[in-house]
Order: C-alpha cells, then sequence, then structure tokens
C-alpha cells in the first residue's frame, strides 16, 4: 500500500509538471506573439505617418533604427520599391502576397508566414500610404515547437528540481497516511481514532473479531469434546489426510506405537509403523475402501480397520482404529493348541488300549501274559479317564460364565482329607506327607480347592524321590490364608519354571506319562487360582526340591 501511494504521488507529481511545462509555455508564447504583433502594428502606424509627411527619404532614415523588423515598400503594381533587408532587384512581385492585396483594398492587411525549415513564423503588416503604395512591416518569432525546444533545458532543470522535492514530499506525506494505518489496534479496531473514511471498514473488523473470538471458543470446545473422547479411548484412534499424514493422533494410539513425546503431527503415518499390515491399512483407505488387518507389533496383537472419509465424492483422508486383541488372540492359539494337544494327548493310550487289545484278539499272547496285557489296558484307561476329568475340569475352568457354587471352606481339613486320598500312593514310593498349620477358612468352591490340593499333592509325591518328604502348611492371616506345599523331590530346572503352568507342559514327558501325569495339573492349579483371586509363587532348586505357594485372599 505504501508503495502504491508513494507511486500514484510521484505519477501524479510527473504528469502535474510535464502539463504545468507545456501549459506555461503556451500561454508565455502567446502572449509573446501578442506583444510581437502589437509591436510590428505601432511600428507600421509610425512608419506610415512618417512616410505620408516626409516621403521616400523617411525610409532612408529610418534603417539605422528598425531594429528586428523588416521594412518593405510595394508600388500599386506590386513592385518591390525599398526593402530594409534584400535587394529589391532580386525581389518578385509581391501584389499576389496576401497581406498587400488586403491592404490595397482595406487599407491595411497581415498576414502570417511558417517557415517549416527554420521552426519560425513571421508576421506581415501592410498599411496603404497616401500616394497609393503599400508599406509593410514584418517580424519573425520562433514557432511554438522551436520556443519549447529552446526552454527545454531550462524546463528539464526546474522539472528535475521540482521531481526531486516532489519524490521527498511523496515519501514524507505516503509515511504520514500509511504510519496510523500501520499502528492500527486490530484487537480492539473501534479503539483507534483515526480517518473518518476507515470507520466503516473498523466496525466491519470489530464485528468480525467477535464472531471469530465466537467461532474459535466453539471450535475449541468441540477439538476438547474430541480430544476428550477419543483419549479416553481403549482403541488406538488416527485421523490421517489423503497423502497419509497424521491429523490426529490418541492416547492410546501413541501407546500402541510407542511413540510417546514424539511430534507425529503432519507426519506421515508409515513413521508410527512400517509394517505390511498398516500399509495394506493405508492404502485401501485412502483409496477409498474399507479394509481390516492384523498388526503385530513385538508380543502384541492388533486389529486394524481402516475406512476412508468422503467429501463430496472424493477422499479427503482415512480413520484408522486399532484394538488390541492380544487377550483373544492368544486364547484363540492356546485353544487351536490344546485341540490339538488333546487329540495327541487322547491318541497315545487309545493306541496302546488297541494294539494291546488286537494282539490277544489274535491270539498272539501267551495265556500267562493276558494279566499283564489286561493290566495295561486299564492303566492306559485308567490315565485316559484322568486324562478327560483333567480336560473336563479345565474346560469348566476355562468357561468364565460357569458360576462355581463358593462355599466356607477349611482348607486344613480339605487338605488332610486329600493327603489321606494320596497315603496309598505315597507310601508305595516311600514319601513321608506331613501337614501342619491353621484351620483357615476361605469362600470358595470345593470342587476347585479339591483339584488344585489333589493335583499339587500329587506332582509333590510323583516327582519326589524314594523317601521323599512332603510337607503342607497352612498359615491364616488377616484376610488371606497361604497354603503352601513343599516337597525335597527332583525340583524343576529354572527354564521351565515360567512353562510348567501352561497346559501340557511338561519337563520330561516320559517320566511325566510313567507316573500317570496328563501335563494339565498344574494349569488347572493356575486357573483355579485365578478363579479365587489367588496368587502363586514358585521356588523350585533340580535336586533340592520345590515349593509352591499360593495366597488366597478370604472373600
Ligand atoms: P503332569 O501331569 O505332567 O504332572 P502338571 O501340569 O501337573 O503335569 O506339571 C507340569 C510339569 O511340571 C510336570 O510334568 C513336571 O515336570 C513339573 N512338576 C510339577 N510339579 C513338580 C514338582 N513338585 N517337582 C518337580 N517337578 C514338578
Amino acid at each position: 500500500m505504501k508503495k502504491r501511494i508513494y507511486k500514484s504521488m510521484v505519477a501524479i507529481s510527473i504528469i502535474t509538471i510535464v502539463f504545468s511545462f507545456i501549459l506555461i509555455a503556451g500561454v508565455m508564447y502567446h502572449s509573446q506573439y501578442i506583444n510581437m504583433q502589437q509591436d510590428v502594428k505601432d511600428n507600421a502606424r509610425y512608419i506610415s505617418a512618417g512616410f505620408n509627411l516626409s516621403g521616400e527619404t523617411y525610409l532612408g532614415e529610418l534603417e539605422d533604427n528598425i531594429g528586428t523588423n523588416r521594412i518593405t515598400w510595394i508600388s500599386k503594381d506590386g513592385t518591390v520599391l525599398y526593402d530594409s533587408e534584400a535587394d529589391v532587384k532580386t525581389m518578385e512581385n509581391h501584389l499576389n502576397r496576401p497581406e498587400i492585396k488586403e491592404a490595397l483594398k482595406n487599407g491595411q492587411g497581415e498576414a502570417v508566414h511558417l517557415s517549416s525549415t527554420l521552426g519560425t513564423q513571421t508576421f506581415y503588416y501592410a498599411l496603404l500610404l497616401d500616394d497609393g503604395t503599400v508599406l509593410r512591416v514584418s517580424a519573425s518569432t520562433n514557432s511554438v515547437f522551436k520556443s519549447l525546444y529552446n526552454s527545454l533545458p531550462l524546463m528539464l532543470i526546474v522539472s528535475v528540481s521540482i521531481l526531486i522535492l516532489s519524490l521527498f514530499i511523496a515519501g514524507w506525506l505516503t509515511k504520514k497516511i500509511v504510519t496510523p494505518i500501520n499502528n492500527l489496534n486490530l484487537e480492539n479496531p473501534l479503539s483507534n481514532e483515526i480517518y473518518d473514511e476507515l470507520t466503516p471498514l473498523l466496525s466491519r473488523m470489530s464485528k468480525q473479531n467477535i464472531q471469530i473470538k465466537h467461532q474459535f471458543k466453539e471450535l475449541n470446545e468441540k477439538r476438547e469434546e474430541f480430544s476428550a473422547i477419543t483419549n479416553n479411548m481403549k482403541e488406538g484412534l488416527v485421523v490421517i489426510n489423503n497423502k497419509a499424514q497424521i491429523i490426529s493422533i490418541n492416547k492410546s494410539a501413541i501407546r500402541i506405537f510407542n511413540i510417546e513425546g514424539i511430534d507425529t503431527i503432519n507426519k506421515h503415518i508409515l513413521n508410527l509403523n512400517r509394517s505390511a499390515a498398516l500399509q495394506d491399512a493405508v492404502k485401501a483407505a485412502t483409496g477409498g475402501n474399507s479394509h481390516e488387518g492384523i498388526l503385530k507389533n513385538k508380543d502384541k496383537v492388533y486389529h486394524i480397520l481402516s475406512n476412508p472419509v468422503y467429501e463430496n465424492n472424493v477422499v479427503r483422508g482415512a480413520i484408522l482404529l486399532i484394538h488390541d486383541m492380544t487377550e483373544q488372540y492368544m486364547a484363540e492359539k492356546i485353544r487351536r493348541e490344546f485341540s490339538a494337544n488333546v487329540s495327541h494327548e487322547l491318541k497315545t493310550p487309545l493306541t496302546s488300549i488297541s494294539g494291546y487289545a488286537e494282539l490277544i484278539k489274535n491270539g498272539m499272547v501267551k495265556e500267562k501274559d493276558i494279566q499283564l496285557f489286561a493290566q495295561r489296558i486299564y492303566d492306559e484307561a485308567d490315565h485316559l479317564i484322568t486324562l478327560i476329568d483333567d480336560i473336563i475340569n479345565l474346560s469348566r475352568l476355562d468357561e468364565k460364565d460357569i458360576r462355581h457354587e463358593k462355599e466356607n471352606i477349611d482348607l486344613m481339613d480339605l487338605s488332610n482329607e486329600i493327603i489321606n486320598r494320596l497315603k496309598p500312593k505315597a507310601n508305595k514310593k516311600g514319601v513321608n506327607l506331613f501337614i501342619k498349620g491353621d484351620h483357615a477358612r476361605i469362600s470358595g468352591s470345593r470342587h476347585i480347592l479339591e483339584e488344585m490340593i489333589y493335583n499339587l499333592c500329587d506332582n509333590a509325591i510323583k516327582y519326589n524321590n524314594e523317601n521323599g518328604k512332603v510337607t503342607v502348611s497352612i498359615l491364616d492371616k488377616a484376610n488371606m490364608a497361604v497354603f503352601t506345599i513343599e516337597d525335597n523331590g527332583i525340583g524343576i530346572p529354572k527354564k521351565h519354571q515360567s512353562r510348567i503352568f501352561e497346559r501340557f507342559y511338561r519337563v520330561d514327558k516320559s517320566h511325566s506319562r510313567e507316573t500317570g501325569g496328563t501335563g494339565l495339573g498344574l494349569s488347572i492349579v493356575k486357573h483355579g487360582a485365578e478363579y479365587h483371586n489367588a496368587w502363586i509363587q514358585l521356588e523350585s532348586e533340580p535336586g533340592i526340591g520345590t515349593k509352591i505357594t499360593i495366597t488366597i485372599p478370604k472373600e
């Protein structure tokens, strides 16, 4: 704006200077020309008066006093009788000259002759003398263009001086006009006291300011509302534009992609994660299609859902919803593995039973060995029943919906009962069973607790040595009961300790099978503990023994 005002002012100055120059020159030239005409006419009248009095001799006397005027005396027939500047003999007849013609006719005549080559113009004034001859006085001046041309250097000096002055004044004026505009208080437009012409603009600005503030407030509220919703979502939410740059990302997504403290707004979404799953989701959504996929990130599994965002039938961006499904995925995986394992575990004893039975059927077993084979079939069938019982128990525990009846149980009494049941087995192996502690009571499912204690005691006997020792102790604490079972058996190597609670996991498969183990006992213990909100602690040293502690809240 400043430049524009300045330029306009300079342009006005230049135009004014040029016009003034032309106008002044014109006016000056005109008045000079009028003066010259008047001089010539006056001179002609003086000379004609002198001539009428003194005759031809007067012309001779005049010669030195005529100045720049040229005097010509012409006879009635147009012959030049006298000329103050030229030789009359060389001069043509003047009868046809307009001023002469006019003078002969009207007593006076005038004409102007322009010489384009010399850039001058000559004014002729003729008067009819008393004797019938004509006296003509003439004078030359520069033409208007020549006059202009002659005064050009001076005018240029004047113009440049005026121009410099104009530039300076234009700069000063521009600054004076623009400074108050530059210093306008735009926050509060109506507080400005400036040009009246700006008042409508300022009041409009004030109105718009109020409107913008209002809209901004509304926008902020909406953004906060959106943040509040998205940041409290468990799912990760990422909004991207059609160039796959992140517009918005919620807290869960930041956590999922592990980018705390990193500014990802306006960055490409693949900066979060370069997995093919994310690339496919982004590609599909920005291409206008919905997409679902599985994103694996370290030990986590996410379900990723991407949807395009349309505006006027054009894809403007996409929304990605990332849901942590590690638990379901793992549960599904365990279930799949479990089914495979169950089939395998069931097949082994059944194959043995079928094999033994076939041998007997084909008469390939001697009479005396039949009992031994029957015993084997019995043992395998027994193992099969135990296995199926364990599977049923575990399935029941798996079914979170099934509510097991809770009752007040004395852990000491229950443990005693189980120990008595297991005594024959312990005696067979020469293992001594001990029980000590308090009659701690908890609220729980008898069936589940029975299964848990039975499996723990059974393991402590199974994985023990000849003449080994198993001690069960029960501690009654304020809010909880602590059940501990300790043996001095074979122990569990460190690397297996974290896995023995998995289904069908055995440290030594053949040993487990020999002792009638199913690989499900500790799994049932783990699930039972979870059901009672209890926690398990395992301490074991190979060759020294194993200690398992279960802390059960009373309620
Ligand atoms: P299993 O039916 O094979 O006993 P469990 O789930 O009860 O299955 O136990 C898993 C594995 O943990 C066992 O195969 C065994 O190797 C190990 N284990 C469990 N209890 C003990 C223990 N008290 N001493 C040594 N090893 C044990």
